[in-house]
């Protein structure tokens, strides 16, 4: 068949991922066979998983249409719709279970601190990853835009900054958690949750000003960690103090 082209337009902050100089203006592919618009659009460099809305010529459309000749394509960030209604989303917005890469060792503890289920292996190949996230239906957090494109990943996220305290509260915002925050509810070294536990059961494991000044314990239900106030708590619930606000700062 005869080649033809198509234009791609990038909405929100989707320019971000675009291998182009003129990421922020419309883009033309020329193509010589149909792909499905998913394929186009990842090619540029967009991960699907980053897509909540394509609309071609105007039309609301899912990853696998094929594309004809001559058509605008628009293309839609999670968190940046147009303003008429369509509920042809391709996202889940709120999503409370995830996996993250081994280069996302501090966000994982992180977010483990408000109490969201990560799995984390710091050991973990690709391949394990991805089995991990089908498995237990989680989604991907990483920063390597290649393992986001794989064809298997349903639900994921590209953090954009290299920091975990903003990664925090892009992870928060992306997937609308700040409800599901649940502090000292998680273990920070193996993510099983912390069950409450009478002192009287773990004394002889307590140091001696541990035993002194503190009365209220949680242990770890999966490697036996144990957990109290003072180890992380003030610190968290500023932590906690400093999300709220960044939140209500953004909503107004
Ligand atoms: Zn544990």
């Amino acid at each position: 068949m005869n080649s033809f082209t198509v234009r791609l337009n990038f909405h929100g902050d989707l320019p971000f991922f675009v291998r182009s100089k003129r990421r922020h203006e419309i883009i033309e592919r020329g193509l010589a066979e149909k792909p499905s618009v998913k394929d186009v659009i990842e090619s540029c460099g967009v991960p699907h998983p980053e897509v909540d809305l394509i609309l071609i010529n105007g039309e609301p459309v899912d990853f696998h249409h094929t594309l004809g000749a001559n058509v605008d394509v628009d293309v839609y960030p999670v968190g940046f719709l147009p303003t008429f209604v369509t509920n042809k989303r391709l996202q889940i917005t709120h999503f409370n279970k995830f996996v993250s890469d081994v280069h996302l060792g501090r966000l994982s503890r992180s977010l483990r601190l408000l109490g969201l289920d990560v799995a984390y292996l710091s050991a973990a190949e690709d391949r394990q990853l991805l089995k991990a996230m089908q498995r237990e239906n989680r989604a991907l957090l990483t920063r390597d835009r290649r393992l986001l494109m794989h064809a298997v990943v349903q639900n994921g996220y590209y953090l954009r900054s290299q920091y975990a305290t903003e990664q925090t509260i892009e992870v928060i915002r992306r997937f609308d958690l700040l409800r599901s925050i649940a502090p000292f509810t998680r273990c920070l070294r193996c993510n099983a949750p912390l069950e409450k536990v009478s002192k009287a059961e773990i004394m002889e494991k307590l140091k001696p000003l541990t035993k002194i000044y503190y009365e209220e314990f949680r242990r770890c239900s999966g490697c036996g960690q144990i957990y109290w106030p003072g180890s992380h708590f003030s610190k968290l619930q500023k932590r906690i103090a400093e999300l709220h606000a960044q939140f209500s700062k953004s909503a107004a």
